[in-house]
């Protein structure tokens, strides 16, 4: 009896590590920007028709693994542009409303607390303001830092700390926060599969995918590295989704954004 008892309390610890949880997740407002065209990213549909796109940073608290954040937003020195800064050929206009740094200092975090930076890919309105962390560890895709290696603007600057991954990766050793990789967008784009106690398995998507509708329609932007990947990656994701029964966060789609508890408020 004493044996099938210790036999289960086992079996129950070790289902109970394999389900690790993060603390908390914030939602940071990390700019915004207008398009005249929402086509640009759904091609053929919605032709001429202007469109806002949401930006956001995750910061993520994890009891032993300390604050993870997730992508940094377009460049801080935007907040000091009310006017915001034209993008010409995306035909956007960006914004943003306050800096991560003092987003982050109004939860009572610093630079320096933060661990690890992750990015879902390098592109100006995700990795802005790595330079804001020289402390943190950088998490890319190896085929992401090899795709910035051929560009000659460099979003952040050579030679930060990095760990570089290839394919999907468990991050802090307890299923709480896996790396998966999903190519298409960027020759190295990544998500993020996150495990919260009370809201569950949430999918932040990075650039996999920008609007809800391009998510149920399986629309991909012309101007995407590769298109079949591009679809690949979505039906993983849809995957992914499905076997945690998880939500499904897609970055730049504003009025899903507009539906989220923004900072200071958070996820557990
Ligand atoms: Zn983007």
């Amino acid at each position: 009896m004493r044996q099938i008892l210790l036999s289960l309390i086992m079996l129950f610890l070790a289902a109970s590590a394999q389900a690790g949880e993060v603390d908390r997740l914030y939602v940071i407002d990390c700019g915004w920007a207008h398009a005249v065209d929402q086509s640009r990213w759904s091609p053929g549909v919605n032709v001429g028709v202007p469109i806002d796109f949401s930006d956001n940073c995750y910061l993520i608290h994890h009891s032993s693994g300390g604050y993870l954040l997730w992508d940094t937003g377009i460049t801080d020195s935007l907040a000091a542009l009310p006017e915001g800064r034209a993008v010409p050929a995306l035909g956007q206009t960006w914004y943003r409303s306050q800096t991560l740094i003092a987003a982050l200092a109004a939860l009572g975090v610093n630079s320096g607390n933060v661990r690890y930076v992750a990015l879902s890919h390098v592109h100006p309105d995700h990795a802005g303001n790595v330079d804001e962390f020289p402390d943190a560890t950088l998490i890319i895709q190896k085929a992401e830092a090899d795709f910035l290696a051929t560009q000659s603007q460099k979003p952040f600057a050579p030679g930060h700390k990095m760990q570089p991954i290839e394919g999907d990766k468990e991050l802090l050793g307890d299923d709480s926060l896996v790396i998966l990789s999903t190519p298409g967008h960027t020759p190295g784009h990544q998500s993020l599969l996150v495990h919260l106690a009370k809201t569950g398995y949430v999918i932040l998507s990075g650039d996999a995918v920008h609007l809800q509708s391009n998510w149920d329609n399986r629309r991909v932007p012309d101007f995407n590295y590769d298109k079949a990947q591009s679809l690949a990656s979505m039906e993983k994701i849809a995957r992914v989704l499905d076997e945690k029964h998880a939500q499904l966060w897609i970055n730049h789609d504003k009025p899903s954004s507009d539906a989220r508890r923004y900072a200071p408020e958070f996820y557990e």
